[in-house]
């Protein structure tokens, strides 16, 4: 099925009030080109330097989100233009983003990860890090980033039960985070979570940011 088939149908069962971000990872600009040209713009990646290469070829109202592990060395190369930084882990990450938001003349968008999986090897805070993360005066001083909401993985595995388990667990850190921090931020409404295998069980668990690539691409060539 082509890319333009796969968008129509994601966009035909995705409810309106949840975005779609296209995983554009590993997957060459002609690719992310056709589902620009049938309307898509807002695309994730996961490597700082695939989207200094592609931004160069494709055109410039991409709307770029950082889905992947950011090191905070390679902050300063995408901090004049990303729209959204999904993974951050630490207050040291946020620290050197809210620096070179500053550079930038600009407050960065930024979600919280959380480490939902049961896998070892996944990113993210705990509950307990994120609310010591937000009490610290090291964020409150912090007027360069803008915390819009949370981001998680679930397990890679099709236990529908567990994953469902998982998107309730960020789901209810999300309420926890609104509720003692941002009550009053309008802009503090996110969660990104649900990948092209369990997509459908995050967004009836609340997810407002579905990010896919597998089903609008297929399998990605490493
Ligand atoms: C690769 C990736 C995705 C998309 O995965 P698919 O299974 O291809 O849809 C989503 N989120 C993150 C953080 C990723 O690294």
């Amino acid at each position: 099925m082509c890319i333009e088939k796969k968008l129509r149908y994601l966009r035909s069962i995705i409810p309106a009030d949840v975005r779609l971000i296209v995983v554009s990872k590993n997957q060459p600009a002609e690719s992310i080109k056709k589902a620009y040209n049938f309307g898509q713009r807002i695309f994730g990646e996961n490597k700082v330097q695939e989207i200094l290469g592609k931004r160069e070829q494709l055109p410039q109202d991409i709307e770029w989100h950082m889905i992947g592990h950011l090191q905070t060395n390679k902050v300063k190369n995408i901090a004049s233009f990303i729209t959204m930084i999904h993974s951050v882990d630490s207050i040291r990450l946020l620290t050197e983003i809210n620096k070179e938001g500053l550079k930038n003349n600009r407050k960065i968008d930024c979600l919280l990860e959380f480490h939902i999986a049961n896998e070892e090897s996944k990113f993210g805070l705990s509950l307990d890090d994120a609310k010591e993360l937000l009490r610290s005066t090291d964020f409150i001083q912090m007027d360069n980033v803008r915390i819009c909401g949370v981001m998680g993985m679930a397990s890679f595995i099709d236990d529908e039960h567990i994953l469902r388990k998982e998107f309730q667990a960020l789901k209810l850190y999300f309420d926890a985070l609104k509720t003692e921090f941002f009550s009053q931020k309008e802009y503090f409404k996110e969660i990104s979570m649900g990948m092209s295998s369990d997509y459908k069980i995050a967004i009836e668990e609340g997810s407002t940011m579905v990010r896919i690539g597998t089903a609008v691409f297929g399998e990605r060539q490493y």
